[in-house]
């Protein structure tokens, strides 16, 4: 039997949670589905030492924000879990939990769809896909060539150091994942190199106020796809909330020894090759400290920022220490015995069946309304604004769509 719902929200994250508090506030019938639990991907697709990037003040979600006494730390994976079960349970939220949506076709004669799923399928005139901006593992092609003892796995696999095989271990790519995994092993005593790819530094704190609220300060967080077209090319922040907060160089891990290393670039048996460009990569890190100190600063004058205290210990530019990398590596004569593929996602809207993505499987949209009357994306990096797929900025896509839906 086929049960019929005017909107089904494809996803019980933070994106599809924000949606249901909308449509209910407007009174509108929906219900989300969830292949796994409520904030799955939190429960079992991070690490266990996984801390968030952002303060604490800056977790909120429609209609709820952070309670706790430590406004200014960063929340812990299981806080995050915490955060988002009280808010499904304090809104109310629809959710069927364990229903995995397989496809979404047209309804054959009727302006709606038909959502198939491993339960049973569902009639509705709107679909909300919110299956969130961290999809499919996205593994480079000289995975396949790797030898077969090497254990490879990719970060949202990557639970504990102790989940690994004993022996040296390869991190590919210094994003957020990349250095929060990287810190993780080294905190218990593993030997660690690391394939350094695109990153852009900024500080933790500066000028007595933390990165986040710099950028919500200079309107970073509202600045649009349309005046930010290479926003989705750009790297994201690279900063970290471990061990209370601290800034990251890279240069650091190596006086710590990890053995830093350029773009991974190909294998042949044991041996690995790396490109030449360490150096370069560090430099361009650097320069997205020196960026973000000249724009705060000149934020701070613009608007006069009396309250913010200058800051006399600043260097003039980020310390240029060159770190020596080797352009192969051994597996076996370096111990190396597991890799981290640190190296990001893609998205995976296989399951829509329907006119709405490109050629490359990209959803096709404006601010989340897809061209195909009664789809919807939420959720993605950019879908709208740099805060589209952030905690506290989620929830302004989520109105806007709850709008367009109750208005069709
Ligand atoms: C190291 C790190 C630090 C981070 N720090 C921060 C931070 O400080 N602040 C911040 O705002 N964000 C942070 N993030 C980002 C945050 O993890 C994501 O932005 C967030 O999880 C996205 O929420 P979402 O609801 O859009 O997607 P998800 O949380 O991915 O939710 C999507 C849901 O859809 C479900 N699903 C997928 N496919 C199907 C299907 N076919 N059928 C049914 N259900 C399906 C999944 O199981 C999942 O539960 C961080 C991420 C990392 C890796």
């Amino acid at each position: 039997m086929e049960e019929t719902i005017e909107t089904v929200i494809v996803g019980g994250g933070q994106a599809g949670l924000a949606l249901s508090y909308h449509l209910r506030a407007l009174g509108r019938e929906h219900l989300i589905l969830e292949r796994g639990r409520v904030a799955e991907r939190w429960r079992s697709e991070r690490w266990d030492s996984l801390t968030f990037q952002f303060p604490s003040w800056s977790i909120e979600l429609p209609g709820h924000a952070y309670r706790g006494n430590d406004p200014e730390g960063f929340a812990p994976r299981d806080e995050v879990v915490r955060f988002l079960d009280a808010y499904r349970e304090r809104i109310q939220a629809p959710v069927r939990t364990g229903v995995t949506v397989r496809a979404v076709r047209p309804k054959p004669g009727a302006p709606r769809f038909r959502v198939e799923t491993d339960h049973g399928s569902y009639e509705a005139a709107h679909v909300v896909a919110a299956t969130g901006p961290y999809q499919e593992p996205l593994l480079p092609a000289v995975s396949s060539a790797l030898p077969p003892e090497v254990v490879q796995v990719h970060s949202s696999r990557y639970r504990n150091p102790g989940a690994l095989p004993p022996g040296a271990v390869l991190v590919v790519g210094s994003g957020a994942s990349g250095c929060q995994i990287v810190e993780d092993l080294l905190d218990a005593g593993r030997t660690v190199y690391l394939s350094v790819g695109r990153h852009r530094r900024v500080p933790r704190r500066y000028r007595g106020r933390d990165v986040f609220w710099w950028i919500r300060e200079m309107g970073a967080l509202d600045q649009t796809i349309a005046e930010r077209p290479d926003g989705r090319q750009t790297p994201n922040p690279l900063v970290t909330g471990a061990g209370g907060g601290r800034d990251i160089d890279l240069r650091d891990y190596a006086d710590r020894g990890v053995v830093l290393l350029g773009h991974l670039s190909g294998a042949a048996g044991q041996r690995l090759h790396f490109d030449d460009d360490l150096d370069a990569q560090l430099a361009k890190g650097d320069e997205g400290m020196t960026a973000f100190w000249k724009a705060a600063d000149e934020h701070a004058r613009r608007i006069g920022l009396e309250t913010v205290p200058a800051e006399p210990d600043r260097p003039a530019r980020p310390p240029l220490r060159r770190v020596t990398s080797p352009s192969e590596l051994d597996l076996r004569a370096a111990g190396v015995t597991s890799l981290v593929w640190a190296t990001g996602f893609r998205p995976d809207f296989s399951w829509i069946h329907l006119p709405a993505l490109d050629a490359a499987g990209e959803p096709v949209h404006r601010r989340g309304v897809s061209p195909c009357a009664g789809l919807y994306f939420l959720g993605l990096p950019w879908l709208h604004k740099l805060k589209s797929s952030v905690l506290c900025g989620v929830g302004e896509d989520a109105q806007h769509l709850a709008e367009r839906i109750a208005s069709r």
